[in-house]
């Protein structure tokens, strides 16, 4: 969460997170706006772009962050790989736009049923390039889950959280830049709803 010391209308951390919140809720009522994606748009940001907020989500097609949290064109700086895992191209990327964009959020958008989760829960030898990405995801499912059958989102909030972990502990940019704060969240299918877990302050 942000720190106490500083008033939430100066933070911009918690400024951004609250536009996420408030754009989440008319994505999930069905109210989208469809702001800034229009031609003064495309023009006003042709010669560069200034996101608030650094999405790192999965490639799953049904997971839209633009829509999602009912931005337009230059809000989102969104970073997509399966499993949302911090590799070194991932995290590449968002130091880029810690450093020389100024963003001052980072979302770790896992999401419900994520097939990149179950394949690192199967196991077994998928070649070359699946097994370096869910090696990634691997240290998610290394604990015993819960009883029942919710063990494939029980992984996939523990790999956000985990990804959340790595952005930290092996970025110095991301370690050392200041009011950054980075919250894993979880998307729901069904309802279109992100629920944050616990952040963490760089
Ligand atoms: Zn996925």
């Amino acid at each position: 969460m942000p720190s106490k010391n500083t008033p939430p209308n100066q933070n911009p951390a918690a400024q951004s997170l609250q536009r996420l919140e408030e754009g989440n809720v008319k994505f999930v009522t069905d109210e989208l706006s469809h702001h800034l994606q229009d031609t003064s748009r495309r023009a006003e940001l042709e010669n560069g772009q200034s996101p608030w907020a650094i999405i790192l989500t999965c490639a799953d097609s049904r997971v839209v962050p633009e829509l999602i949290f009912d931005t337009g064109i230059g809000e989102l700086f969104v970073v997509r790989v399966a499993g949302n895992v911090a590799n070194t191209s991932t995290l590449a990327s968002i130091e880029y736009a810690v450093h020389n964009l100024g963003v001052k959020l980072i979302i770790v958008l896992g999401h419900e049923g994520c097939g990149a989760v179950k394949a690192a829960m199967d196991g077994g030898d998928l070649g070359e390039n699946l097994n370096h990405l869910l090696a990634h995801i691997k240290p998610a499912i290394e604990k015993p889950f819960k009883q029942g059958n919710g063990q494939v989102n029980e992984a996939v909030e523990r790999n956000a959280i985990n990804s959340a972990h790595q952005l930290l502990d092996r970025s110095e940019i991301i370690r050392n830049a200041e009011q950054l704060e980075i919250v894993p969240a979880i998307y729901r299918l069904a309802t279109g709803k992100v629920e944050y877990l616990s952040s963490q302050s760089a």
